[in-house]
């Protein structure tokens, strides 16, 4: 039997202190195409599982040094071996010492004699199970990769690579919520682009993308560590500024302005000019982050009101 997620032959430990009994189960196994580690007491089995992680484990109850049930229990004690299964062989048949076995996280039980037949049979259900298990927790863990992948790919906006809208009311309430506690400032900028609808007139569609990702790019290099970037719209950016007041967002807008106004934009094929408008705001008592974010559109606005390439900065109620 070859174990899928390996992709190698399944291995099987298999203690009994009883040479006869341990060479003819392991010719038996290895017949059935399983590769099988032995051990001659409960003690060497338990540090065998750890050291070999085998995908079974069968296990004499009555065995010298370490007998079967408390191999078993230190191996379901462990957390790397738990969830390695165990198959209890043993001569006494009684049924307390079955059910302490399979009290103990035993996935079995066969009782000597056996046939080979069973024990095959039963190691094969052994094995089935334990496969179909680690399938599922395979199944399970790439579920959860991709719905996190999803997830980071919902916030994020796949041309500027920025966090966007989604990504920003995530941001919001915990800066919102931090800045109240710690009674600590928090300021915003709404940043737009100046008669963006001629560079793509001009210029082209795929122009005015690389201008967007030149803006974004001048906004993270311009920021400290501690602000966040947003492409809050189409050619809307709103940068997010913990532990900044009116005064430190206007100059910030101004220096980001300046930046934007002295340089070039463009790809290879065309080379413009671009300018922005931005509008600051800064978080008052008893306002919402999206409040405060509304004033910032409202103040962006009115710098747009008054000429463009230029910054205004809330109140505006
Ligand atoms: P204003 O100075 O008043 O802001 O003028 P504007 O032309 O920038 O404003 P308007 O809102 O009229 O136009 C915004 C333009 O931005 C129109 C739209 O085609 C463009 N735009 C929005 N998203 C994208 C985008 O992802 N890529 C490109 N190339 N253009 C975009
Ligand atoms: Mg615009
Ligand atoms: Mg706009």
């Amino acid at each position: 039997m070859i174990n899928e997620i390996q992709a190698r032959p399944a291995l099987i430990l298999v203690a009994d202190d009883e040479p006869t009994n341990r060479s003819l189960i392991q010719r038996r196994l290895e017949r059935a195409g399983y590769q099988v580690l032995t051990a001659e007491n409960g003690s060497e089995a338990v540090e065998k599982t750890l050291a070999s992680l085998p995908d079974l484990v069968i296990l004499d109850v009555m065995m010298p040094i370490m007998d079967g049930l408390e191999a078993c229990r230190r191996i379901k004690d462990d957390e790397t071996t738990r969830d390695v299964p165990v198959i209890f062989l043993s001569a006494r048949d009684e049924t307390e010492v079955k059910v302490s076995g399979l009290s103990l996280g035993a996935n079995d039980y066969i009782s000597k004699p056996f046939k080979a037949e069973e024990l095959l049979a039963r190691v094969d259900v052994a094995m089935r199970l334990k496969q179909e298990r680690d399938n599922l927790r395979q199944s399970a863990e790439e579920a959860r990769a991709h719905a996190e992948l999803a997830q980071e790919r919902a916030v994020t906006d796949a041309l500027t690579g920025l966090l966007n809208r989604y990504g920003l009311q995530r941001a919001l309430a915990r800066e919102h919520a931090e800045a109240r506690r710690y009674e600590r400032p928090l300021a915003c900028l709404m940043i737009d682009l100046d008669d963006f609808k001629k560079i793509n007139d001009t210029y082209g569609h795929s122009a005015g993308d690389t201008a967007l990702q030149q803006v974004a790019t001048i906004l993270t290099e311009v920021v400290r560590r501690s602000d966040m970037v947003f492409r809050y719209g189409g050619e809307e950016f709103l940068v997010l500024l913990p532990e900044t007041d009116l005064e430190g967002a206007a100059s910030l807008a101004e220096k980001i302005r300046e930046s934007a106004s002295a340089r070039h934009f463009g790809d290879g094929e065309h080379i413009f000019k671009l300018t922005l408008s931005a509008g600051a705001a800064n978080l008052r008592d008893d306002e919402s982050g999206n409040d405060m974010i509304a004033r910032a559109d409202l103040a962006l606005y009115h710098a747009k009101e008054r000429g463009r390439n230029r910054v205004e900065s809330a109140p505006y109620a």
